[in-house]
């Protein structure tokens, strides 16, 4: 259905609205839609839940002396709205210097400077006389002030249609703000009434919005006080953990209900493997590996959570594992969120499966139709039997004659319906599901419910601990010198750059031209990795790091998940100031895989903040992942929304786990009582609960869930 016709029909369904393909949206070419898509996923509801990370306020003048006036107290580069006559056409006061336009009226003057535009186009456009209105940062140069790249020009009688604040969100390459604002604000502009799944008690308590006003409220379509925001803020934080616990529980419910079956505990196979390791098992993957066996050995079915920081070592403790269910000649599983980490597990995993003769396949979205077709009919027959993959594997035409065992990596990634899924596509199979990012052990209970968790405490014995050294980022001719160094001794570098927001590019140093610049001094031992580029590319580029040519990798944040390259020794992270903790954490995790001496950089862009300073200043002084996540937790307890919101988020889209974590308690409770009583609930919020799933785990949640 065409989004255009969409809003003409009437009555149209909410879930029809919300779950459009964005490539339907009207009113954008199909390069600027392929690109949302990219940056925030298919549907509409997804591009409802891409939140600003900030607000822009622009303060209105009404005279140029009143501008004048308050100019040295704004801060710097301030946001104005001002109006004026062109005073004289526009010029440039030496060659390649910028264009100036001379704007005043009765109390002043000031400049508008343009730095790109060719100066016969705005002589054009700007003849002198005509009265602006115009919107840009203001500075003030050598006495004078100047208004640099006004990103809004218009008439003075357009003032009241301006906004004076304008939501600043996460964007990519080739993206503009002003794109995501506009295809925003038109959609919640005509969302239809939705439902209330929250309770109507509660919500009057705590003085929730409703979500589609919590929605207007946080993309800045309705201003409001602080307070107001934070509710319309935290109510959505709500919605989101609901669902979480949601999910857990139906989990708990469909997997209690069925019983599971018991493989045999044979260790030979296990001591084999073992045997070919160039290590050997440190003693917490010992236990895990004895306390996986025997849940898998009895009848009851197993669903257990294993949790091990980074680089502790889960892949090795699954694959163990599943061989326990391949002995007993049932299929097996592992399903990997990307399809480069699943390309990296497979590639790992091969050497091993080939000693013991077990037939193993990779199954992902970019297998050619063919080669495709034989594969799933040889899993169906069962001659193969471990499937490494990605979302390949949920699709309907993957059928398992006998899968018996799953493992879902990184778990966070995937949705409760996508779990089932897996589990439907099994007799009565056990599931290990992996997590690398550290919960305090206080929010433990809450956040998992009661499902049984293992701990990878310690990480393997031959690790140095990784030097991290915090530099602002003006160091960089040193730190290109100790690059020169590191590569003379055969070592490799990671080299991640922040994401790009339109509002600041100029001061950012994008990927891309890092790279360039790089590129210069280490021709073609630098490579580029970045989300858009094709996944053939991405592993290409991959493997060049991981066994070729390639000695500095250059990206944005894809390689935060389970790259495993050991002979990268070093992590540069640049702007490391605009990163969460658990997220610095998870990119330093990418070094130290060996025996050599590691490092991390963070580089900083000036001036720091405090709460910057101590963010970094915990990564600095600990590498485990445990203490890192208490002293998180520590740190933000006392810090604000914003700045939360900002840094990164593992587990949730909207919520915070450590801010939020009072919500966790009565969102598990709640959730319970949904599950248990389901029956007792009016229909109506029944079904208004269901499309709150959906929202987090995909339409398809709502065939699984809740009485339907
Ligand atoms: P993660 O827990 O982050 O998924 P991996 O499973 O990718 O970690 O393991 C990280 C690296 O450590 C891999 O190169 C793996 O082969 C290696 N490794 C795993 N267990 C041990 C061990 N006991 N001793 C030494 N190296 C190990
Ligand atoms: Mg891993």
């Amino acid at each position: 259905m065409v989004l255009d016709n969409f809003f003409i029909m009437a009555p149209f369904s909410l879930e029809e609205f919300l779950f459009t393909p964005l490539s339907s949206l009207p009113g954008f070419t199909s390069k600027t839609k392929s690109l949302l898509i990219d940056l925030v996923g298919n549907k509409v509801i997804d591009l409802l839940y891409h939140f600003p990370t900030k607000a822009l306020r622009r303060q209105y003048f009404s005279s140029i002396y009143d501008l004048i006036r308050v100019a040295p107290t704004l801060e710097d580069m301030g946001h104005v709205i001002v109006s004026g006559k062109i005073l004289s056409p526009p010029y440039r006061s030496r060659w390649k210097g910028p264009v100036r336009i001379p704007l005043g009226d009765e109390t002043g003057k000031v400049e508008l400077i343009f730095f790109s535009s060719p100066l016969p186009y705005l002589q054009k456009r700007f003849l002198p006389g005509m009265s602006l209105l115009v919107s840009g940062k203001c500075h003030i140069h050598k006495g004078k002030i100047h208004i640099s790249h006004p990103d809004k020009v218009g008439s003075p009688e357009e003032l009241p249609k301006w906004s004076t604040i304008d939501p600043i969100y996460p964007l990519k390459i080739g993206i503009p703000n002003w794109v995501v604002q506009k295809a925003i604000k038109e959609l919640l502009l005509k969302l239809p009434e939705v439902p209330e799944w929250l309770d109507s008690t509660c919500m009057q308590l705590e003085g929730w919005p409703s979500w589609k006003r919590a929605l207007h409220i946080v993309h800045y379509l309705e201003i409001v006080s602080e307070q107001e925001y934070e509710k319309a803020y935290t109510r959505l934080a709500y919605d989101e953990i609901l669902a979480q616990q949601l999910s857990l529980q139906l989990l708990r419910k469909y997997h209690s209900r069925k019983k599971g079956r018991s493989f045999e505990k044979d260790i030979s196979i296990q001591r084999e493997v073992e045997n070919l390791l160039p290590f050997s098992l440190t003693s917490s993957q010992k236990k895990v590996l004895q306390e996986i066996s025997n849940d898998m050995a009895n009848e009851d079915r197993m669903i257990r959570l294993l949790q091990g920081d980074v680089g502790s070592g889960k892949t090795i403790v699954a694959f163990l594992s599943l061989l326990q269910a391949i002995k007993a000649e049932a299929q097996a599983v592992f399903l990997i969120p990307t399809e480069t980490l699943s390309y990296q597990h497979y590639e790992k995993l091969l050497p091993f499966t080939q000693k013991l003769n077990i037939s193993m396949a990779l199954l992902t979205g970019s297998l050619k139709k063919k080669e495709k077709k034989m594969l799933l009919s040889k899993i169906e027959e069962g001659s193969i039997s471990l499937v490494v993959g990605t979302h390949a594997l949920l699709e309907e035409d993957v059928v398992f004659k006998d899968l018996g065992f799953i493992v879902i990596d990184e778990q966070h990634r995937f949705g409760v319906a996508q779990r089932l899924s897996l589990l439907e596509k099994g007799r009565q199979a056990d599931m290990l599901v992996m997590t690398a990012t550290p919960i305090p052990r206080t929010l433990q209970l809450t956040m998992y419910g009661d499902m049984e968790v293992s701990f990878l405490y310690e990480k393997p014995q031959n690790r140095k601990p990784i030097v991290t050294r915090i530099l602002p980022i003006s160091r960089i001719e040193e730190i290109v010198e100790a690059l020169k160094r590191l590569l003379d001794v055969k070592q490799k570098i990671y080299w991640v750059c922040p994401i790009i927001e339109e509002s600041e590019a100029l001061d950012l140093t994008a990927a891309e031209k890092r790279f360039l610049n790089l590129k210069e001094i280490f021709k073609d031992r630098v490579r580029l990795l970045h989300g858009r580029l094709k996944n053939e590319e991405k592993q290409e580029v991959m493997r060049s790091f991981k066994e070729g040519s390639t000695d500095i990798l250059v990206s944005t944040t894809v390689i935060e998940v389970g790259m495993d390259v050991p002979e990268a020794t070093l992590m540069v992270i640049e702007h490391a100031e605009r990163f969460g903790l658990a997220q610095l954490h998870q990119l330093r995790g990418r070094v130290g895989r060996s025996d050599l001496a590691s490092s991390c950089l963070l580089l900083y862009g000036e001036p720091l903040s405090v709460g910057a300073r101590h963010r970094l200043q915990a990564l600095k002084n600990t590498d485990n992942g445990f203490l890192l996540a208490e002293e998180d937790l520590k740190i933000r307890g006392g810090g604000t929304l914003l700045g939360t919101i900002q840094s990164g988020k593992n587990t949730f889209k909207v919520a915070d786990l450590f801010l939020h974590s009072s919500l966790l308690k009565n969102a598990q409770k709640e959730a319970k009582l949904i599950v248990e009583r389901e029956l007792f609930f009016r229909h109506q919020r029944v079904s208004a609960l269901r499309l709150l799933l959906s929202f987090f785990y995909g339409e398809e949640s709502s065939t699984y869930l809740l009485s339907g």
